[in-house]
């Protein structure tokens, strides 16, 4: 049988929101079939930004029936809707080549600031112990490191990463992560409910300024550097792809410098929204970036920075992939 998407999204919704029946989750419904990937993009189109759905083969976007007023906030009215058990939109309009179009942040100025995971990888702790990670507790098991990013400094997957110039810092950094897209909001989410409140992944750049980063107490500011946040290609519902058990690469003009399973993280997805939820409501639309594995640059001897012109590529599997040029 095949379900409509609309259909398929409200029964998501409708078991999700059902927090007295842990034994059932959003992934015990069979209806992995092709014709029910999703996978929704935001992108400008003869000048108006659009959200649409993607073809499974990542080729092919149709935009969504909504208004600009609508499509101004990217993917965050569709995560609303049917996190409130609404049905997905109609298709509308002619299907473009996703070459054709411009790709933007799904969520191009999210509602509130990225929530981040520092040293949530075993080799990536290590390659900065001496340096990020020096005054830290030194038990990488004790409590996940959590910061954020602000909203502003997402830009698109294509988009140039504007260097800060050199009186401003002359370290920068690039962080491929897997970022979690909250569906279901709540608070003091446990363990075992958490991923029902997984909306679906996107990819992200963490990019950094070190010294920015190692100045201060606190590392937002290192962190949030206009247009320090690459994100996309799109969102994959979590009805697709299981950020759990997938692989994160990062390139550096071509040269493969991380490679690693979330499988290795440190802490878990159900453990960082069970953290970060502690006394702290999650909303729909709401980001996780979930660390970073290592091969910084930072991390390798001698330490090899960003320069104006490097093209940084993330890919993740079964997500997407991400290519900016620093500038
Ligand atoms: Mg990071």
């Amino acid at each position: 049988m095949r379900l409509d998407h609309s259909v398929i999204f409200f029964m998501m919704v409708q078991i999700g929101s059902k927090e007295t029946n842990s034994s059932l989750s959003c992934r015990s419904l069979d209806f992995r079939s092709q014709e029910n990937i999703l996978r929704i993009a935001t992108f400008v189109h003869n000048g108006k930004r659009h959200v649409g759905q993607v073809s499974a083969d990542g080729l092919q976007v149709t935009p969504f029936a909504l208004t600009e007023a609508q499509a101004h906030h990217g993917a965050q009215l569709l995560i609303d809707n049917l996190v409130a058990g609404q049905p997905l939109p109609a298709l509308s309009g002619a299907t473009l080549a996703v070459s054709s179009v411009k790709l933007e942040s799904p969520l191009p100025v999210p509602r509130r600031n990225v929530w981040c995971v520092g040293r949530n990888y075993h080799a990536h702790a290590k390659e900065l112990q001496a340096s990020v990670f020096k005054d830290s507790n030194t038990d990488t098991k004790a409590w996940p490191i959590v910061f954020t990013k602000v909203p502003e400094c997402v830009v698109g997957p294509t988009d140039d990463v504007v260097l800060p110039g050199a009186a401003v810092s002359d370290q920068i950094d690039y962080e491929a992560e897997l970022a979690v897209i909250i569906g279901q909001g709540g608070k003091n989410i446990s363990q075992a409910d958490a991923m029902k409140h997984v909306f679906g992944y996107t990819v992200v750049n963490d990019v950094t300024a070190r010294d920015v980063q190692m100045r201060h107490q606190q590392w937002d500011m290192g962190k949030s550097f206009d247009t320090f946040c690459p994100m996309g290609p799109w969102i994959v519902t979590a009805d697709e792809t299981d950020g759990r058990k997938t692989r994160v690469r990062c390139w550096v003009n071509g040269e493969l410098r991380q490679d690693g399973p979330t499988e290795n993280m440190i802490f878990d997805i159900p453990t960082l929204i069970e953290t970060i939820s502690r006394g702290i409501t999650l909303y729909p639309g709401d980001i996780i970036a979930t660390g970073t594995p290592a091969g910084v640059g930072m991390g390798l001897n001698p330490p090899r920075y960003i320069a104006k012109g490097d093209v940084i590529r993330v890919e993740i599997d079964g997500v997407g992939q991400i290519e900016n040029r620093f500038v």
